[in-house]
């Protein structure tokens, strides 16, 4: 799955209608602004901090950084911009909009500042292990193709993302700051299989064109949130989406900028159904935050 993912996001830029795949940011510039509204407020109930830089791990084309940043710089934030990408395709994409970054190939490379950090389907594209009676499940060479070596209840473990979330979590305990991790998985751990493929926004089978195919699994946000707290950050319940962004106020951002633009009505609700409503993304995805001690929860989650 690592080298796989390694070698598709390194060789095309795979969102879009052209693409394989369409994510949040790129439905409507009201979610990187609804995120950008709640990064902003944060920074300026915890004082204002000026060495306080904006993160972004896998940050795509560049669209949640640039929408983000608008609200915030309007705030009077000035702080840097650190961009977490591996795939040199897509840091060429976020150069043209977010031209002031400065890239890292690891989390382990972010200056030690307070960090306002967004991650948007990050997460679900790190590699992840599946085990089946605590055996490892591996993909082996069959009659013409790949194929997995065993059959059973599955159980699945992400030893990257839970260093990804330990490293983040440990930044913001020492040096102050807030991280807002969105993406689609459970707030409850389970067994199942989540390992899925897409490719031209359609479920294809997963060991079919290894690297010409986004790999991705389901979240488990309790297991995340437990290593986030060992490593000493605050982490209030997690909460979904759609819930999250109508408590943030997106209705009202909706009808103003429909105010302004009567021709962008029609978009504008249909990208309100598909960030917010149930059976769309409203509901299988998820955001929960992890904060510093001494820095404020931020909004949108239980006080
Ligand atoms: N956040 C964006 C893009 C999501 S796609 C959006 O919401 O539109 C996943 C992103 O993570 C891509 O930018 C991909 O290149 C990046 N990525 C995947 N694996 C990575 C890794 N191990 N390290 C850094 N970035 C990675």
């Amino acid at each position: 799955m690592e080298a796989c993912n390694a070698y598709y996001y390194s060789t095309r830029d795979p969102l879009g209608r052209d693409g394989d795949f369409t994510t949040a940011p790129e439905i409507s510039q009201m979610f990187g602004e609804m995120v950008g509204g709640v990064l902003a407020d944060v920074w300026v109930r915890a004082g204002k901090p000026a060495e306080a830089v904006y993160v972004e791990l896998g940050p795509g084309r560049g669209t949640l950084a640039a929408d983000a940043l608008r609200v915030l710089r309007r705030a009077g934030f000035s702080g840097g911009v650190h961009l977490v990408e591996t795939s040199p395709a897509l840091r060429q994409r976020q150069a043209q909009i977010v031209p002031d970054a400065t890239w890292h190939d690891s989390i382990e490379d972010l200056p030690a500042v307070p960090m306002l950090l967004a991650a948007n389907e990050f997460f679900d594209a790190l590699p992840i292990r599946q085990t089946v009676s605590g055996i490892e499940r591996k993909v082996m060479i069959a009659a013409g193709g790949l194929a997995f070596d065993r059959d059973g209840e599955i159980v699945e473990s992400s030893p990257v993302q839970l260093a990804a979330i330990a490293s983040i979590a440990t930044c913001l305990t020492h040096c102050g700051g807030v991280a807002l991790i969105i993406d689609y998985g459970h707030e409850k751990s389970a067994s199942g299989d989540t390992l899925q493929a897409v490719k031209g926004h359609r479920y294809v089978p997963t060991l079919v064109d290894p690297g010409e195919q986004d790999l991705t699994a389901h979240v488990d946000f309790e297991a995340l949130g437990k290593v986030a707290r060992e490593a000493g950050a605050k982490v209030p319940e997690v909460v979904i989406q759609g819930k999250w962004l109508n408590s943030l106020g997106i209705g009202a951002r909706a009808a103003s900028l429909a105010t302004a633009n009567p021709e962008r009505v029609e978009e504008l609700e249909i990208a309100i159904d598909r960030l917010c409503h149930e059976e769309q993304m409203g509901q299988l995805f998820k955001v929960m935050a992890v904060h510093a001690e001494s820095w404020p929860i931020p909004a949108g989650f239980p006080q």
